[in-house]
């Protein structure tokens, strides 16, 4: 069974395609700066040998559309294409951030889910409209193929009441649906499956202090396998520091900034998503030059890691208190995976908590699981790289079974 995952943000389309029979990835690329002079189409047919044959091209893609019409014609392409026609592709995954309360699993795309996704907009102004297009467009080109929408939100839905629920007003919970959300959970999730096999532990039985750290960024408290608390909120705003956003403020900014400075709301929603975080303190949200430049003794750069490395440190703490007893802490996302002193810092000093780094192993490169803990760590720290995308291939498949 083939099975296409599809991404689609406010100017891109992310894809991979899948054969499910080994879970082999055939190919994968993005569509970017859709509907603007500069568009690039990436696409990348895996060959035989696992290394990428690339394609690339700068041809202006109009909308999503004629975006995702570009990807089936290379995906059946005579050269970059890894399939003879596109009606091979059994099932389309989609990635949906924000499913609100309707969705606790994966689904199979009907008109009711639609309308579900339309009116958790208020919730995801900024994903859910693309995501929703991305469908629209996918069921007009693969008219045969089953459609499954895959949240962001879905795996955080078993937090209990007095972990989602704010200190304001209940009515605001009750008739406007404020709440703390959490995100990145195909992230979390698929980390977790892979960490219940790396254990041999069954995931029911597992505690896990899951750490997403990419350009956002959040970790979730996973006990007996469900998720009980996250640090990101009614949006992706909250909890840990980001490429570019703040995290944890006092509420009461977005009014000192209004009364003192006279922002607007969007300059202040503009500060806080797109200019604050890493690149608001350092002037760059990429933790490799922040290394670099740490090392050759940069004040604000060595800042903004304390600051980022410190705020996961207290969530750590945090979470340990909530879930009694952890099995493991597991990094994972871009700078989870890649960088030893970001890994180094969050869990220094935290030995009275049994949690002990193996300063050696930390420091060693590998593709893949790494488990970077001294041996009388009582907690273990594993390092796993994720692939949502993969995660969204699996969901699509067993709902495409339990449905049949
Ligand atoms: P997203 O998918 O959210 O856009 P990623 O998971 O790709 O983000 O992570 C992006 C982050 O990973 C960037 O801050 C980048 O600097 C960081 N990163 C990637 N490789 C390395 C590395 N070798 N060392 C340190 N940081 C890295």
């Amino acid at each position: 069974m083939k099975i296409l995952v599809i991404n689609s943000g406010s100017s891109s389309i992310k894809y991979k395609l899948f054969d499910m029979k080994h879970r082999k990835e055939l190919a994968f690329g993005v569509a970017e700066r859709i509907s603007e002079e500069n568009s690039i189409l990436n696409h990348n047919k895996i060959s035989k040998n696992s290394e990428p044959i690339t394609y690339r091209n700068n041809d202006v893609i109009p909308d999503h559309r004629e975006g995702l019409n570009r990807i089936v014609k290379l995906l059946v392409h005579e050269k970059y294409g890894v399939i003879k026609n596109k009606a091979e592709i059994a099932a389309i995954g989609h990635r949906v951030v924000h499913g609100g309360e309707y969705y606790k699993y994966p689904t199979i795309i009907n008109k009711s889910v639609i309308n579900a996704i339309k009116e958790t907009i208020p919730l995801a102004p900024l994903h859910n409209p693309p995501n929703l297009i991305g469908i629209e467009v996918a069921e007009t080109i693969f008219p045969e193929s089953v459609q499954v929408a895959v949240f962001d939100t879905a795996f955080h839905q078993t937090m209990p009441p007095k972990a989602f629920i704010y200190a304001l007003p209940y009515e605001l919970y009750k008739n406007e649906k404020v709440r703390r959300y959490g995100f990145h959970g195909t992230s979390h999730s698929y980390v977790l499956k892979q960490a219940g096999i790396y254990l041999k532990k069954p995931i029911d039985k597992l505690n896990l202090i899951t750490i997403h750290l990419g350009n956002g960024a959040s970790m979730a408290a996973i006990k007996k396998g469900r998720c009980i608390d996250t640090t990101m909120g009614m949006t992706p705003l909250d909890g840990l520091v980001m490429g570019t956003r703040s995290g944890d403020v006092d509420p009461a900014l977005p009014f000192y900034l209004s009364d003192h400075l006279n922002m607007s709301l969007t300059e202040i929603d503009n500060l806080l998503n797109k200019k604050s975080g890493l690149k608001g303190i350092c002037g760059t949200n990429d933790m490799r030059e922040i290394i670099e430049r740490v090392n050759a003794g940069d004040y604000l750069a060595k800042l903004a890691l304390e600051i980022y490395t410190y705020r996961i440190k207290k969530y750590i703490g945090a979470f340990i208190a909530v879930l009694g007893s952890v099995d493991a802490i597991v990094f994972t996302a871009g700078i989870g995976e890649n960088s030893p002193d970001t890994r180094r810092l969050s869990c220094q000093g935290l030995k009275q908590l049994g949690i002990e780094m193996d300063p050696k192993k930390n420091a060693e490169d590998s593709d893949g699981i790494d488990e970077i803990n001294t041996p009388s760590s009582n907690v273990k720290i594993l390092v796993i790289p994720t692939n949502e995308e993969l995660h969204i291939a699996i969901e699509t498949k067993k709902v495409i079974n339990k449905s049949n």
